[in-house]
């Protein structure tokens, strides 16, 4: 069973031939929302990949809410702690161009409401066998559900995006940090040693882990054709920590696969594949 502390976000896409400068307008050619959020993503990835899921975040009081709670009870993603608060649903604001180039305003909007955890969210932190947190909600609240988690035997994963710099307190209560190539390297290798577990995503070329022992093992991504790589982080976190209970090199193996397989369709958490998907994927 996982526990996500984490965000839950309405994408609105505008497809432009170039982005507007500032003060101009320019006529869109397409426009669609989307479901997103780093939380939600990896939450409905890890239902996907067989898990017992159980979902704490926010969203506000306006339109977007219902959707994205549909999203989660859709993926059955336990939303039966999700809140609801009064003003605006986490958003991106999202404009792509015809040479794929974006511009991206993210409001955190509800997100930032997660300011402090209920005794009730606390239980879902304790009960769990893996807590899984982003950097998208505050920062406070992430470190005490990390800091509840370790109280009670749960075990931490934390993928730390967007980054930034992370305090003792925090890197000390990590069990499991996922990375990319960026995170890795805006974190240091100081930092990153006094985690047990690193797994370092690596786009195409798959996966790297560090373990506890310190022994470094590269595991390849199945290849595809990919059309969109969207959320194929958030797809990899989400099957990995589903997975962990079989070892971090079966895990591991699974979530390459899962993120690899994401690529190959439109969309962040709805790309997340289900686990026969995965097993396809993998038999080759
Ligand atoms: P992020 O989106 O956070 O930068 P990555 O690009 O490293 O993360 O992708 C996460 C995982 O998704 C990779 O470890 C890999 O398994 C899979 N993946 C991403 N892009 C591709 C690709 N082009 N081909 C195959 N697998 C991919």
């Amino acid at each position: 069973r996982i526990t996500i502390v984490g965000s839950i976000n309405m994408d609105l896409v505008a497809r432009t031939p170039t982005l507007p400068a500032p003060g101009e307008t320019v006529l869109g050619s397409g426009f669609r929302t989307s479901p997103g959020g780093k939380g939600a993503n990896q939450a409905v990835a890890a239902a996907r990949a067989g898990a017992e899921v159980v979902f704490v975040g926010a969203v506000g009081s306006d339109t977007f809410a219902l959707d994205l709670r549909e999203t989660l009870v859709g993926a059955e993603v336990d939303a039966s702690l999700l809140r609801e608060v009064e003003g605006a649903s986490g958003v991106a604001v999202i404009t792509v161009d015809d040479a794929a180039e974006n511009s991206i305003v993210v409001v955190g909007g509800a997100n930032e409401t997660l300011t402090e955890l209920t005794a009730e969210e606390l239980a879902a932190v304790a009960e769990a066998d893996v807590l899984l947190c982003q950097l998208e909600t505050p920062v406070a609240t992430v470190v005490a559900a990390a800091r509840h988690a370790r109280a009670n035997g749960t075990l931490v994963f934390l993928n730390p995006s967007p980054v930034q710099p992370l305090s003792d307190d925090l890197l000390g209560l990590v069990d499991v940090a996922v990375v990319n190539r960026d995170e890795e390297n805006a974190l240091g290798v100081d930092a990153l040693a006094r985690i047990p577990h690193v797994v370092t995503t690596l786009g195409a070329d798959g996966a790297r882990h560090r373990g506890a022992d310190g022994v470094v093992t590269a595991h390849p991504s199945p290849a595809v054709e990919a059309v969109d790589t969207t959320g194929a982080g958030d797809v990899f976190a989400g099957t990995l920590a589903a997975a962990w209970r079989d070892g971090p090199a079966a895990a591991i193996r699974r979530a390459c696969a899962a993120g690899a397989v994401s690529t190959t369709r439109d969309g962040a958490g709805a790309s997340a594949p289900t686990v026969a998907e995965v097993d396809r994927a993998l038999a080759g």
